[in-house]
């Protein structure tokens, strides 16, 4: 069976494997009343922004999630280039934690073997089997594949938190066999994530991995249960930004708060993750550049956080993709990076109120 294969060593270079060898945070984080994780999530083309590092680390924030939206081959690629060395080497230096979050089917399952090993792949709704996107479930060939290229991808990026980050391609279609039709593709998903975090368990005893709620899997899973180490990642990125998400209870409304609410009774919220998009210049902009200013709304951010952490919800993280240093040149110095990672730090959670409850956590304004 073909699985990736590149040699550790070569790829990444000795300097980048001696780095990740050393570069464990682990525990590091010292107990808060607080979020436990206060991160943003970028693409490699943001750290054109060089000291996104310092900013992180002056802001309070604890981790930067390393994004790439097809292949984690290609962020590896990035990582042993000059830029991708210097930013490990700064996150180590400040203790910033690095994540690894990908869409990562196509570099998982080889879209190359698909003449070779058709069920491996989704049937589509004209009940062909098509390699344009993730996998069929139902193959024992495929999850076994899969699970074991991001076992061999666990061993370079390795992420400082053991939280592994392994998406189904990005809002793409699951499988419409006889057998994964009785599954949504949250629950198709989930498939995939318990079978990842296995392989995940013997190279790293602590490993946890997300399931990934976002466009058609942001419903829960129905059929399937998670794995324990399977974390809920929650990405509502058709929710309004204009207003707080309290305020988006409406069933109508996509990507409504009930969906978070359907969620947290099946996956459990200590560990679970919000990824929101409230620095996401890139879809401000609706992913198309020039970067447009990005409409900060500290008031909804403060009330966000309320809403979540009323939810026992302590791992929060924003995409902050086009924060970079054109951005930089066409709008000025972008001071919400501060200003997002102080009332991140700052929040009090451990004045939890109900699901209804009128008592938003305290919040201190040091700016
Ligand atoms: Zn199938």
């Amino acid at each position: 069976m073909q699985k990736i294969s590149f040699n550790r060593r070569s790829f990444l270079g000795a300097s980048l494997m001696a780095l990740a060898g050393t570069h464990d945070l682990r525990g590091s984080e010292p107990a808060s009343a607080g979020f436990r994780t206060r991160g943003v999530v970028l693409v490699p083309e943001d750290l054109t922004l060089v000291d996104w590092p310092e900013r992180a680390s002056r802001a309070g924030l604890t981790t930067i999630g390393l994004h790439h939206p097809t292949s984690p081959k290609a962020l590896l690629a990035w990582l042993k280039s000059s830029p991708g060395v210097s930013f490990l080497q700064s996150c180590r230096r400040l203790g910033i934690q690095v994540e690894y979050e990908l869409h990562a089917m196509r570099d998982l399952l080889p879209r190359n073997l698909f003449e070779r090993n058709p069920n491996f792949f989704r049937q589509d709704a004209k009940g062909n089997r098509n390699p344009d996107s993730n996998l069929c479930v139902h193959s024992s060939g495929a999850l076994d594949l899969i699970a074991e290229n991001a076992v061999t991808f666990a061993s370079i990026l390795t992420p400082d938190t053991s939280r592994y980050f392994y998406w189904g391609d990005d809002g793409l279609p699951w499988c419409e066999c006889s057998q994964c039709k009785e599954l949504t593709p949250s629950d198709q998903a989930l498939v995939v994530e318990n079978r990842i975090l296995q392989g995940l368990r013997t190279i790293d005893t602590q490993a946890t991995l997300a399931h990934l709620a976002y466009t058609n899997t942001l419903a829960p899973p129905k059929l399937v249960k998670p794995a324990k180490g399977i974390f809920l990642e929650y990405a509502p990125i058709h929710r309004r930004y204009d207003l707080p998400y309290k305020e988006q209870l409406d069933p109508a409304q996509p990507d409504g708060l009930h969906l978070l609410d359907a969620n947290l009774k099946v996956f459990p919220s200590e560990t679970a993750q919000v990824l929101e998009y409230w620095l996401d210049v890139s879809m401000f902009s609706k992913w198309m550049r020039p970067a447009v200013q990005l409409p900060w709304r500290r008031d909804v951010l403060e009330s966000d956080l309320s809403t979540y952490a009323s939810r026992g919800i302590r791992h929060i993280t924003s995409f902050a993709v086009y924060v970079d240093d054109a951005y930089k040149r066409l709008h000025g110095e972008p001071e919400f990076i501060h200003e997002y990672g102080k009332t991140l730090k700052s929040f009090t959670t451990n004045r939890r109120t109900t699901r209804t409850g009128q008592l938003p956590p305290r919040i201190s304004r040091p700016f």
